[in-house]
């Protein structure tokens, strides 16, 4: 499943694209919405947001196409009317007299008004978007110590959408690495300085995987090892994915084990237990 940082990717695709112009042509494959298409063709696109995996297309006549790729949903975006060969649905199509942005296999589509958009069921609950939103290392602290969540175990809580919008899976071991913090621990196991090393963790997590295409390792390490002509899978984490291979810091053997029935991986040293 994609996590923020691939969502906020594409969002930054569909906006480039969307803000060449006036939207000229508008398809929706559900019924229910296609009352707005002529109430959307001839309007311009603002910008688009996100708010963890859901975007957010901000039209300037007060409309808001909402959208939550789930498993399945996918964006493309290509020089006007030139439709990718796939297998896909198409299920949301915006045209401007240059570009298309086209949404497939997606079945959670809505057309809110502005004012709305607060109110729907999934954005009202999730929190902050790290890569939408200005939110400092001493607020995320804060937030990790609010009596909502200081006891809920990090494994459970990296996941919650309601906690930070757009972590998922994979960022959920990368954080907790290289904060330190091992996977049975709650915030309120955790030091003064393993919490703000977590915030901190979270905040470079998120934003360098967004930049740098999915890539959660040391950067210049990851280089270092690509340039050995190592694979993708072999660089791009420090501990995800890398079972029984050693610690990129110590050597030992990355443990794999499940936690909210999802698998996560972690350092039995750099992540060893404090008390
Ligand atoms: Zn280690």
């Amino acid at each position: 499943m994609p996590e923020g940082p691939e969502i906020r990717r594409a969002a930054d695709q569909v906006e480039k694209a969307l803000l060449k112009g006036t939207v000229l042509d508008v398809y929706f494959a559900f019924d229910q919405l296609k009352g707005y298409e002529s109430i959307l063709k001839g309007a311009s696109v603002k910008r688009v947001d996100t708010k963890g995996k859901a975007m957010l297309i901000r039209f300037d006549n007060g409309y808001t196409i909402y959208s939550h790729n789930q498993l399945y949903g996918k964006w493309y975006v290509r020089n006007a009317y030139n439709y990718p060969k796939n297998n896909r649905q198409l299920r949301l199509a915006l045209h401007n007299e240059k570009k298309s942005a086209l949404l497939y296999s997606a079945s959670d589509i809505e057309v809110l008004r502005d004012e709305e958009v607060p109110l729907h069921p999934f954005v009202a609950k999730v929190g902050p978007d790290l890569l939408s939103e200005e939110v400092t290392a001493e607020q995320l602290k804060e937030r990790f110590q609010s009596k909502a969540f200081s006891g809920k175990k990090w494994t459970s809580l990296l996941l919650d959408q309601s906690f930070i919008g757009g972590i998922g899976n994979y960022l959920r071991s990368e954080i907790l690495f290289l904060a330190g913090i091992h996977p049975d621990y709650r915030p309120k196991d955790c030091s003064e300085e393993q919490l703000e090393r977590a915030a901190e963790a979270t905040i470079t997590m998120v934003t360098q995987s967004y930049k740098h295409n999915g890539i959660t390792n040391d950067l210049e390490l990851a280089m270092k090892l690509k340039e050995e002509g190592k694979t993708r899978r072999e660089y791009r984490h420090w501990v995800f994915n890398r079972e029984a291979q050693p610690c990129r810091i110590d050597g030992t053997e990355i443990q794999k084990m499940k936690a909210g029935s999802r698998r996560l991986y972690f350092c039995p040293t750099c992540q060893r237990k404090l008390k």
